[in-house]
């Protein structure tokens, strides 16, 4: 496989929202494991917004142990501008103008966006991710929603973005080739999937652990939460991305026949008090440290 073949083929490229590499090792991801091997990066962005803004300019989080690996072959950059400075490290596709999504508009392909955290909310003015697009499916609650624990604290179903497969690829597969983004928010908290409801006892630990999250400071104790809490917490997570893997199972059933190169990772990841704090948007290793999986679908 070479690059050019690389530069041909549809895209399929997932954001996990906040998933931490920890909990990827632990979780069974039978259908990314159909991609390659778990590999160990890191995010240039602490949170989702400064995270995809490098993303879409072709900076993925970067693989810790090297180069990524594609069909036996060995990449320093997946994608990168051809309009940055010359470079000899190894490019599976360099691309035209200043996102990918621009690039593969201008080739050709379907470009299609769909989100579920609020940063990918399109109706919200204040929102440059999903204007990148030319076509962007937004199904989380309302960015300027109130926020209380009613409206935070919730089960999760139809505005989980990985619940609409059918609609997603349908409009991928009315063209030739395409590139499809999907940022998954079942692993960003309250990590509510069809498949793993709230419980009383979870619905307590996530009012705290939002509050912990809002108060964006140094915590001593952990204010309320034990280990035993945040081990209930970081087991949500896993089947938070449990249900993700599933769903790309039948996301990768359905266009695995276009044979599309697929990078599915974390934005960034989430600190749950390892160094004194909870949440993400600050420096931290728990943080920075993401999950990856890259690869290509061979007639699914
Ligand atoms: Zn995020």
């Amino acid at each position: 496989m070479n690059g050019t073949d690389l530069a041909q083929r549809s895209v399929i490229l997932v954001t996990l929202d906040s998933c931490r590499y920890d909990v990827a090792v632990q979780a069974h991801t039978p259908n990314l494991d159909r991609l390659g091997p778990l590999v160990r990066a890191e995010s240039p962005g602490t949170y989702t917004l400064p995270a995809h803004a490098g993303l879409f300019n072709g900076f993925l989080p970067r693989p810790v142990s090297g180069p990524f690996s594609i069909n036996g072959r060995h990449w320093n950059m997946i994608w990168r501008s051809g309009a940055a400075r010359s470079t000899e490290r190894r490019v599976a596709v360099p691309f035209e103008g200043s996102t990918l999504m621009e690039h593969y508009e201008h080739k050709g392909y379907r470009v299609v966006g769909a989100g579920g955290v609020t940063f990918f909310d399109s109706s919200d003015p204040a929102n440059s991710l999903p204007a990148l697009f030319p076509e962007f499916h937004y199904f989380g609650r309302p960015s300027r929603t109130p926020v209380t624990p009613a409206t935070r604290v919730v089960d999760r179903d139809a505005n989980l973005t990985l619940a609409y497969t059918g609609p997603l690829t349908d409009l991928c597969l009315e063209a030739d080739r395409f590139f499809l983004f999907v940022n998954c928010p079942s692993t960003h908290i309250p990590y509510t999937t069809p498949d793993n409801p709230l419980t009383d006892r979870a619905q307590k630990l996530l009012e705290v652990l939002y509050r912990l999250h809002d108060s964006q400071r140094n915590t001593s104790g952990h204010e309320g939460l034990t280990a035993e809490d945040i081990g209930v917490l970081l087991a949500m997570q896993k089947r938070a991305l449990e249900w993700a893997d599933a769903r790309l199972g039948d996301l990768f059933s359905r266009l695995g026949t276009r044979r599309p190169l697929v990078v599915v990772c974390a934005d960034h990841g989430e600190e749950f008090g390892e160094g004194g704090r909870f949440g993400h948007g600050h420096p931290h290793r728990t943080v920075s440290t993401v999950p990856l999986w890259c690869g290509v679908l061979d007639g699914g």
